[in-house]
């Protein structure tokens, strides 16, 4: 049995190891089976990122869901007939919870009835064989691989294989799936799978996509690395203007979605992980109206307050940037805290977008300055309770100070940072310093946080500042320098 439970480990994020723990436990509480699967599957087999995480359950995922609300998860949206719940869970990490289940079709292109069953037939039901593998996190099975269309060969062809000759008869909008998993991931349309799709194209079939299935499409595409990639396969086959005519007619704004995705790059740099569908979704629709972007969400059927959110956010953004960019900002340690609360999506539109300098120029200062300043915070801490500042409110305060200064290019070293230290804390330096036994002892609250955090943070943010900074409290320096 191939163990891919430490693949998974070793690839989710704290937060996301987190959700699924909690899953799994609750699963297991309701006595239901309860599988990873879809995207994230995928996903983890072909070392692409986890953006979200999809689970099946063998019952009612809405139980599992209110359960987990109690815990600060947020529903987004739920589906009550597919028993599908869209949820956020605590720790901002987002995915999906339905319920297994079998898509009858008595004709080919007729609508399915739905019937709630065991994991192995709802991964036959689905769209490839790509999409078509989970992995259980039961407990006497996990890290099970469950693979009974044999998408993991598929996966090292490198091809996209829909499942039936009837795949695209009866869901049209697999034709946009199709082409939008070739894209993304450099795959090709295994041979069957192409004829299969010529033939729905011949037959038209493109043309009877569903509003509701083709705004998905939209936003799972807005969603992607490389949005641009899958707009221009669905523009090659023509099947854009199934999307929307005006957007096949005036074209997506290539452009922005480039200048946006270089954007998006910068702040993975900086540290931040960027969701970036409310400005990728206006950068695909750019060159259209602002009139005919809402048309145009509305026809797909978008949620009202989903449309509201897209319509508004440039208008949103450019206030923020007005305010970012002026007199109460003046002082960087303001423009900090402002940023700090900022959406990163906002600040994305506006490094891509903004034509207010002010405004860009101090998130970028943030970026690449600021927030590395941030990680030092613990080594001022650590400084401080060297020279002998015992925790409490003034502590803290001072600290904050200094920080606030370093954000104007003061205090740098080590060594200005002692004679700022030393100034507003009032201590003088002893002329003969008392070697104090540990750290531990000295400090409070402040100090015994500090000392373990500041290791990391000096080697990120100022290395020679660090290696003091982890010395036993009772300051070495001022002895160096009386050899001096
Ligand atoms: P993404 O990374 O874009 O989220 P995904 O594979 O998770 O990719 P979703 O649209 O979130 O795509 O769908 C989740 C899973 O549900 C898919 O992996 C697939 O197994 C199944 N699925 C989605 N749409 C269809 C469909 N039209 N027909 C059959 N199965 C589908
Ligand atoms: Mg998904």
């Amino acid at each position: 049995m191939p163990d891919y439970m430490f693949l998974l480990e070793s690839r989710l994020l704290p937060e996301q190891r987190a959700a699924m723990l909690r899953v799994q436990e609750l699963s297991a509480a309701m006595g239901y089976n309860v599988y990873l699967t879809g995207g994230t599957v995928r996903d983890l087999i072909t070392g692409a990122s986890l953006r979200d995480l999809d689970f099946t359950v063998e019952g009612n995922p809405s139980k599992i869901a209110r359960e987990l609300e109690k815990g600060g998860a947020k529903v987004l949206h739920e589906d009550e007939k597919l028993r599908h719940v869209e949820i956020l869970f605590a720790g901002d990490c987002e995915g999906s919870i339905a319920a297994a289940r079998d898509d009858h079709y008595v004709r080919p292109g007729t609508r399915p009835e739905i019937r709630w069953s065991t994991i192995m037939e709802d991964l036959r039901r689905r769209d490839f064989s790509l999409n078509a593998i989970a992995i259980s996190l039961n407990p006497a099975s996990r890290g099970l691989l469950l693979d009974p269309t044999n998408g993991l060969s598929d996966i090292e062809r490198a091809e996209v294989r829909a499942l039936t000759i009837h795949s695209f008869t009866n869901q049209p909008v697999r034709l946009l799936r199709v082409l939008r998993f070739a894209a993304r991931m450099g795959f090709k349309l295994e041979q069957r799978t192409q004829e299969w799709f010529d033939l729905a194209i011949e037959r038209d079939l493109q043309h009877t996509i569903g509003s509701e299935d083709a705004g998905a499409e939209l936003r799972g595409l807005a969603r992607e690395e490389n949005p641009g990639a899958i707009l221009k396969s669905w523009e090659e086959h023509d099947l854009l203007e199934t999307v929307n005519a005006v957007l096949a007619k005036k074209h997506p704004d290539y452009d922005a979605i480039n200048r946006l995705n270089k954007v998006r790059d910068d702040l993975f740099l900086a540290g931040l992980r960027p969701r970036l569908a409310t400005p990728m979704k206006l950068a695909i629709l750019g060159r259209l109206k602002d009139r005919e972007q809402g048309s145009l969400l509305h026809k797909l059927e978008f949620r009202s307050a989903e449309i509201e959110r897209i319509l508004e956010f440039e208008e949103e953004a450019q206030a923020t940037a007005k305010e970012l960019a002026g007199k109460k900002m003046a002082a960087p340690i303001d423009a900090f805290r402002f940023l700090e609360k900022m959406p990163v999506d906002t600040m994305a539109q506006l490094l891509a977008f903004s034509s207010n300098s002010g405004a860009v120029s101090k998130i970028r200062a943030y970026l690449n300055k600021w927030r590395p300043l941030r990680q030092g915070i613990p080594t001022i801490a650590n400084e401080l309770t060297a020279i002998g500042m015992p925790a409490g409110p003034k502590f803290d305060a001072i600290v904050n100070q200094v920080f606030a200064m370093q954000l104007t290019g003061r205090g740098k070293t080590p060594e200005e940072r002692e004679k700022i230290l030393r100034k507003l804390s009032g201590i003088k330096e002893q002329p003969k310093p008392k070697e104090s036994k540990s750290k531990e002892k000295k400090g409070g609250k402040f100090a015994a946080k500090a000392v373990a955090p500041a290791a990391k943070a000096a080697a990120h943010a100022e290395k020679p500042s660090a290696a003091k900074g982890h010395k036993p409290a009772g300051a070495k320096k001022p002895e160096k320098k009386k050899k001096k």
